[in-house]
């Protein structure tokens, strides 16, 4: 019997079974269509960034970006031998008209209680930086410039996921799931309770 199924192998589904298998589970991954053309990682801009609002969202942002720089060795694979999500880490900025500035001064509390390493500058200075953007109207700007922040191509992120999960021992396997009665693994009681 399966230790865990996973009902939908797109990003997430690919990341649980990496995730998984690699601390021993047996995974098996159910994807209606492995094509993957409505599923909406694909059309996902692969942002990855720290500046969110609430810590436990900060700091996932952090481990996403340790995760993202060390994939060429952590998702290496027989097949996928050099396994690359085209990351670009140009960074992100965010910026506030006065009806969002409150918040987001609360933000940068936990940025800093979480040790985002953003900056926040006034809209002001914003032509310091950013020579090319209309301050008016921004009370306050937010960004980083130290490579730990920016996008990755989301396809070549969830293939490398996935090549590696199944190198892990992971089973990817088309079908489409109508209800979890038809689902027999050992762990799938939390989830029955959840949506019960
Ligand atoms: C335009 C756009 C831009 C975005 N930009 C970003 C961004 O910059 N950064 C970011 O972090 N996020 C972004 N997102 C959000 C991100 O794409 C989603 O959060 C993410 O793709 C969700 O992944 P998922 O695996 O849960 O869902 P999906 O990628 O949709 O995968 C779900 C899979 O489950 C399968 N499935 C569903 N039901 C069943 C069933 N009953 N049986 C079997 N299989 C089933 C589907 O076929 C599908 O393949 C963006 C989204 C969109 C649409």
């Amino acid at each position: 019997m399966d230790d865990v199924v996973v009902i939908g192998g797109g990003i997430i589904g690919a990341s649980a079974a990496y995730f998984l298998s690699k601390e021993g589970r047996k995974v098996k991954v159910i994807e209606r269509d492995p094509t993957y053309k409505n599923a909406s990682f694909p059309l996902s801009l692969g942002g990855f960034r720290r500046q969110f609002f609430q810590k436990e969202n900060i700091l996932l942002g952090k481990f996403a970006k340790e995760f993202i720089f060390n994939i060429s060795e952590t998702l290496k694979t027989e097949k996928n031998p050099n396994p690359t999500a085209s990351m670009v880490a140009n960074g992100y900025l965010l910026m506030f008209g006065p009806e969002h500035a409150d918040e987001q001064y609360k933000a940068l509390e936990n940025h800093k209680a979480c040790d985002a390493g953003t900056k926040n500058i006034k809209g002001t200075e914003l032509s310091k930086y950013f020579p090319y953007i209309n301050s008016d109207g921004i009370e306050t700007a937010t960004f980083t410039d130290n490579k730990t922040e920016g996008w990755i191509d989301p396809f070549m992120f969830h293939a490398a996921l996935k090549s590696k999960a199944i190198e892990l021992g992971a089973e990817f396997i088309k079908g489409e799931v109508k209800s979890l009665n038809e689902i027999n693994a050992k762990n799938n009681y939390l989830s029955r309770r959840l949506l019960d």
